[in-house]
């Protein structure tokens, strides 16, 4: 026809396309996963727009999802009453990657396949994941609030291209059809269809609806009859009783709302009752995102009012640190049409924030206290996220400074095992500071001339070096009554840990030295405050020391870096 247009994948969907095609070939069903939580998310942005457009239900207010398969034409159709797709969301949605991350998932990319297939998993591997049993997939869409003839055709054999067409649609929504590859056949099935769909998208709240099918005896097979079936719970889970839900549906639930495939790290649901009434299921993911550093990108909190979905990527819900959690918020109390101008003034909305951030830090500290391994985990991944809690969450900044996992001179080692207690715990008689040194790289942290005269007299230091460490000690200046003190600066009072003998020994020096260290600071002029005799060095000869209140010199490289 004449409308038809044929257009080229940008060269990142051909690339994801043929990597997703090889390596994820063994999870081959997760394909039905993906489209059955597109059409739910269809349905949700329906009932978002919905909201303030009622019109846009027109006469089909009955949002469900239902799956279908023909054996003689060797297909499987995954149709939603949702918000539909007009011919240019197609184009843009259908035929490019616009996710944030995009860039570092395709830098991260290894060659190495069962590596590679992790990292399609946590970059999302969505509707592309059709073309691992499809041979030609064919999209038709009509946008709620379009005509009938305003309806679009997708189509595309998963190579290079795709076409788009002007198509009739009776009703609002889309018919996602799959062109099974040879081989595939064991798909064309209504009980494996329904095995995978009560195994991977049981929580999606809508009803998934199928034929029924009966036995019949003259054919001796299944026949389908002309009846609905709805395979799935199409009840909310997180508004199931905690005993009502496997260790498997929580997994599976998480890995529709965080668009992720690994397993969660760990879990916490509950439901709050008191002066405001909402239920939490939030999740701690196993690894960080590609676009975890990029403070602007997707938050993973969904918001839903008596569960209504009112929206994803609820950034009022949580706070900024604590980006990487994903999961659910149901709330009894706002009104259903709440916007986003409204969350950002709402006191109930305030409420419900600290109770999740609490939540969130209790359920942190009992992995921390009860399961090493997995707090080690969830500190690679994200503790340099929750490093920035220290200076933004001035409530919870004793229950975060706990949290934290520092590298320390005890074990010499970049791994960031050492909390504020432990560090205590091993404190010298008399010492009453805690001691750290601040550099750009862990190497130049634990070689720092500062640190000599603490090896020497055997007193832990800790070792910082990730970028935010500046900042989290300019925030946290004492831990437990215990003062946070830079071996880089002022003048090293050691207290009772310091040697007489030493001190007079460098004060004895200095007075020595005096002409020495006049022509030192002489020749040095505007470029340093003074120059002193020290005791804190024992092999290096000198050393760069700020003043107490002046910023350190590893800050001040930083800063000079950025410009400032
Ligand atoms: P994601 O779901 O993570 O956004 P996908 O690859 O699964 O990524 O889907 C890409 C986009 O295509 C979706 O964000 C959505 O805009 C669009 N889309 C996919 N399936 C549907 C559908 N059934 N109805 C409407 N839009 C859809
Ligand atoms: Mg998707």
């Amino acid at each position: 026809t004449q409308n038809r247009e044929t257009l080229g994948f940008q060269a990142e969907v051909k690339q994801l396309l043929q990597l997703m095609i090889h390596s994820l070939y063994s999870n081959k069903e997760i394909f039905l996963r993906e489209l059955v939580s597109n059409a739910s998310d269809a349905c949700d942005k329906l009932r978002f727009e919905a909201l303030n457009n009622s019109a846009l239900y027109g006469d089909d207010s009955d949002l469900k999802i239902r799956i279908a398969f023909d054996k003689d034409a060797r297909t499987i159709t995954i149709s939603d009453n949702g918000i539909g797709l007009s011919r240019d969301e197609a184009v843009e949605h259908l035929g490019t990657i616009a996710k944030s991350g995009t860039k570092e998932f395709f830098s991260a990319l290894t060659g190495d396949q069962a590596k590679d297939a992790h990292l399609i998993g946590q970059f999302g591997v969505g509707f592309y994941s059709s073309f691992i049993i499809a041979d030609k997939v064919t999209v038709v869409s009509r946008r709620a609030g379009l005509e009938a003839n305003q309806a679009v055709c997708w189509e595309s054999g998963g190579e290079g291209d795709y076409t788009v067409e002007m198509v009739e649609k009776a009703s609002r929504g889309t018919d996602v059809t799959l062109h099974l590859r040879d081989g595939e056949d064991e798909f064309l099935g209504g009980w494996k269809l329904k095995s995978i769909i009560r195994k991977y998208s049981d929580h999606i709240t809508l009803p998934i609806v199928m034929k029924k099918e009966e036995w019949n005896q003259e054919k001796g097979e299944q026949v389908m009859t002309e009846e609905d079936e709805t395979v799935n719970q199409a009840n909310a889970l997180w508004v199931r009783a905690k005993s009502d839900i496997t260790d498997e549906q929580y997994k599976e639930f998480y890995k529709h709302v965080a668009h992720d495939f690994e397993d969660p790290l760990a879990w916490t649901h509950a439901r709050v009752e008191g002066k405001q009434e909402y239920t939490q299921l939030l999740y701690i993911p196993a690894r960080a995102p590609f676009d975890l550093w990029d403070r602007n990108a997707r938050h993973g909190i969904k918001l839903y009012v008596r569960r209504v979905f009112i929206m994803d990527d609820a950034e009022q819900l949580m706070p900024l640190y604590m980006r990487f959690v994903r999961g659910v918020v149901d709330s009894s109390d706002l009104p259903l049409n709440v916007s986003r101008e409204i969350l950002q003034q709402s006191k109930d909305i305030d409420g419900i924030r600290s109770g999740c951030t609490r939540k969130v830090l209790g359920m942190l500290e009992d992995l921390a206290e009860n399961d090493k391994e997995k707090y080690a985990q969830f500190w690679t991944a994200f503790g340099a996220v929750l490093k920035e809690g220290v200076g933004e969450d001035f409530a919870n900044k004793e229950k975060i400074a706990g949290l934290i996992r520092f590298a320390s001179t005890h074990n010499d080692t970049p791994e960031q095992t050492v909390s504020l207690a432990d560090y205590i715990a091993r404190m010298k008689e008399g010492q009453e500071k805690i001691y750290f040194v601040t550099a750009d790289t862990f190497n130049a942290a634990k070689n720092s001339p500062h640190l000599e005269i603490f090896r020497k007299k055997g007193i832990e230091v800790l070792l910082l070096s990730d970028r935010v460490d500046e900042w989290v000690v300019g925030h946290l200046t004492e831990f437990e009554g215990k003062h946070l003190q830079s071996v880089a600066k002022g003048g090293l009072d050691l207290g009772s840990l310091e040697d007489e003998a030493e001190k007079k020994e460098a004060e004895k020096a200095a007075d020595e030295y005096k002409d020495l260290i006049d022509k030192v600071k002489a020749s040095l002029g505007d470029k340093v405050k003074d120059v002193r005799v020290t005791y804190r060095l024992t092999d290096s000869p000198s050393c760069l020391v700020s003043d107490e209140h002046d910023p350190s010199g590893n800050l001040a490289r930083l800063l000079k870096a950025a410009g400032q």
